[in-house]
């Protein structure tokens, strides 16, 4: 793969970019352009995962300021909170966090009062205590969900409870009483307080890290691709035709554990799951970090099947049977990976239901788990491989463009086509957060 976006981001290297560039000692700029590259990279992910910390604590009715206003009235500004409580965290106008906002909604979507669900919001104080709570919207009978809000003696249970003490209430033992004519919305709501509070309570439990055989035998394989990677080709074709068998049959076949986009993707959403799949972790690492400081390209030279499976059909076949693309067409495909990564940023952001799984072949080495489009695209690109050597590396993948994109080229390396690409990507991510609801709109009109 790595030759194809190699050329491609080589043919960037326009005389006016070099002489822009002369400016900056030769010895630094490579290294200030791999910090570039890392630092669009780490963007584009904190802003995903920004933009999904807040679909997931905000739903469909982010909180506004004046609701928190009501019980912190020098509340200048709401910051949504990464950690598993997963709520709100308030600041007064000199940035000094003031309180937390929480809704019970979506997580209590499932307790049902009269007629429908109730969304709360529950502000508590510096200190940690509940400073009160006010139903935001209700699905309810209206005149019950009115009812609840007039109740003061109701509405005061909460009050001066910690996290960890309202989590733990139970509200039957607590001898909660509902609030006469609207009994079943008060107890939803009241349970809806508790449930919200206690299940971020048990998301806190840390997660232990969990090492298995696939995980051991991944990190072998990591170990072994390096060493491979560093160590002088000559004498160690055997090996490496070895390990390759290796790597086509247990990550392949046997753990499935391959860098996609759809993987990629997922971690950029929530989080890396380290703790769960540490192998696969590890192999995610040293397959960006291993290009992005030695320029030697781990993963697509050792470490991914597919690139494994086209060569050996690129060492089986005859030479005779390969044929050369038009110059257009071969210029044409080679911008198809980074569109591909540019639908791949989309659909993480956007509110649509798109499978990323489908748009590489990855998936196709779990046997049995593969879509229609995954196993198009994998058998349609091993079949071009036998006509273009490595074909889908070089003009179908998006991992391996992205892979490229972070390696480093050396002393020679320059600020390519890659690399405005990049920064444009950023700023369309930066956009799109920023007029989610706009972008909502549009696609969806309401
Ligand atoms: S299929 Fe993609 S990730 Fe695998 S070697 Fe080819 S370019 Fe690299």
């Amino acid at each position: 793969m790595s030759d194809a976006t190699a050329t491609d981001s080589d043919s960037s290297s326009a005389h006016p970019q070099a002489t822009a560039q002369s400016a900056v000692p030769s010895r630094i700029r490579p290294i200030l352009l791999q910090l570039y590259r890392a630092g669009i990279l780490l963007a584009i992910c904190w802003q995903v995962r920004e933009h999904h910390v807040h679909l997931r604590i905000e739903g469909d009715a982010p909180m506004e300021l004046a609701e928190a206003q009501r019980f912190l009235t020098n509340a200048a500004s709401l910051k949504a909170d990464h950690s598993p409580l997963a709520g709100l965290r308030v600041f007064d106008k000199d940035g000094v966090e003031i309180g937390y906002a929480v809704r019970t909604m979506p997580a209590a979507s499932h307790i049902i009062g009269y007629a429908g669900t109730t969304d709360t919001l529950v502000v508590l104080g510096a200190d940690g205590g509940v400073l009160g709570m006010n139903i935001r919207s209700s699905e309810d009978t209206r005149s019950h969900a009115e009812d609840v809000m007039l109740d003061w003696s109701f509405k005061k249970i909460w009050n001066g409870k910690v996290w960890a003490e309202v989590a733990e209430m139970d509200v039957k033992r607590e001898g909660i009483e509902g609030v006469s004519g609207a009994t079943m919305t008060s107890m939803a709501v009241a349970h809806g307080i508790v449930h919200r509070f206690a299940l971020s309570q048990g998301r806190m439990a840390i997660q232990p890290v969990r090492w298995d055989m696939t995980d051991i035998g991944l990190a072998g394989a990591v170990l072994m691709g390096i060493w491979l990677t560093f160590s002088r080709q000559a004498g160690r074709g055997r090996a490496r035709r070895w390990f390759q068998i290796f790597v086509l049959g247990y990550i392949g076949l046997v753990t499935g554990d391959l860098i996609a986009q759809s993987l990629l993707a997922g971690w950029a959403r929530s989080a890396i799951a380290w703790r769960m799949a540490p192998g696969l972790a590890l192999l995610f690492f040293a397959s960006f970090l291993v290009p992005w400081v030695s320029r030697r390209p781990l993963y697509c030279q050792q470490l991914c099947p597919h690139g494994v499976a086209q060569e050996w059909i690129l060492r089986v076949v005859p030479n005779r049977w390969h044929i050369g693309l038009p110059d257009g067409v071969h210029r044409g495909l080679l911008r198809l990976p980074a569109l591909l990564l540019g639908l791949v940023v989309l659909v993480i952001l956007l509110p649509v239901d798109f499978d990323l799984a489908g748009i590489e072949p990855f998936d196709a080495y779990v046997i049995g788990s593969a879509g229609v489009a995954t196993a198009v695209v994998a058998v349609v690109g091993l079949i071009a491989s036998v006509f273009v050597p490595k074909a889908y590396c070089r003009y179908g993948c998006p991992t391996g463009a992205l892979l490229e994109f972070v390696r480093s080229h050396g002393a020679q390396d320059h600020i390519g086509t890659r690399d405005w690409m990049a920064g444009l990507i950023l700023a369309l991510v930066v956009a799109i957060k920023s007029n989610y609801p706009l972008v909502q709109y549009w696609i969806y009109g309401f």
